[in-house]
């Protein structure tokens, strides 16, 4: 111990500068690395929420808290985790796509969940809508018709220790007639009709959410309500939804 200090010692003036750099260096690129090459997530979710959200028309406490709780990045593909919560949609592959947030929480927003709420989503894609109902209701129950897609999701979900909610691989044009009756829906795929089985699985004064009308055009988002029995229809806004596709088996 005692040599090395007198070397350094003697060494010290001449090398001291290079050393600094050094320190300098490797503190810049631990930052630039913690900075740019793992954004920091939770702070871009606050942003998103503020901007994307509270700025616009979303008003719903729990469904505010909810989209500044789940973490987004994680229910998309690694290579484009730096764009997770950008305000567009994103592609998730076999040619689907994860919502923009504003649309997730304008949907959840929509069916106005409560903690003992019993929720049917179609289309679980990701995952994404699943976990954010079910941070707000008691249960959440979603079908998938891509069946990678929906084995991807239940693991991911399990991993995340969203409990709550039970996937199913198949087409969710039927339903899930063994859960019913639901408090509400949300079908997150754009539909030329309202299939009448999932209006029939809703409660009375239950809510439906859903982008209806034509194949590859614009539609509209509309909540359906269920009172005395009939079918009450309220457009929202257009939007823009991969199609709602059948099993053709
Ligand atoms: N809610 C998803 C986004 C879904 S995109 C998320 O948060 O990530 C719409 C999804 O609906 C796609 O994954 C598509 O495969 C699925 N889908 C389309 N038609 C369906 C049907 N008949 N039954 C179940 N899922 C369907």
């Amino acid at each position: 111990m005692g040599q090395l200090i007198q070397v350094n010692k003697n060494s010290y003036p001449k090398n001291s500068p290079k050393l600094a750099w050094g320190c300098i260096a490797a503190l810049m690129c631990l930052f630039s690395t913690t900075v740019y090459a793992q954004p920091h997530f939770s702070a871009q979710r606050e942003r998103m929420v503020l901007i994307q959200l509270k700025s616009r028309d979303i008003y719903h406490n729990a469904t505010l808290e909810a989209m500044g709780k789940v973490p987004r990045h994680l229910f998309v593909p690694e290579d484009i985790q730096a764009y997770a919560y950008a305000d567009h949609a994103l592609s998730i592959g076999h040619g689907q796509t994860i919502s923009q947030p504003y649309i997730v929480a304008f949907m959840t927003q929509a069916i106005r969940p409560k903690k003992d709420h019993k929720v049917l989503e179609i289309g679980t894609g990701s995952g994404y809508q699943a976990a954010v109902l079910a941070e707000i209701v008691d249960s959440v129950y979603t079908i998938e018709i891509v069946d990678i897609l929906a084995r991807e999701a239940e693991k991911r979900l399990k991993r995340m220790q969203y409990n709550n909610v039970k996937v199913r691989s198949g087409d969710g044009y039927h339903g899930w007639p063994e859960e019913a009756p639901f408090d509400a829906i949300v079908v997150t795929a754009g539909a030329e009709e309202i299939p009448m089985a999932l209006f029939d699985q809703l409660k009375e004064g239950g809510k439906m959410v859903m982008p209806l009308g034509p194949h590859g055009g614009i539609r509209q988002l509309v909540r359906i309500t269920k009172k005395k029995g009939e079918i009450r229809i309220q457009e929202m806004m257009a939007v823009r939804f991969v199609p709602f596709t059948r099993d053709k088996n």
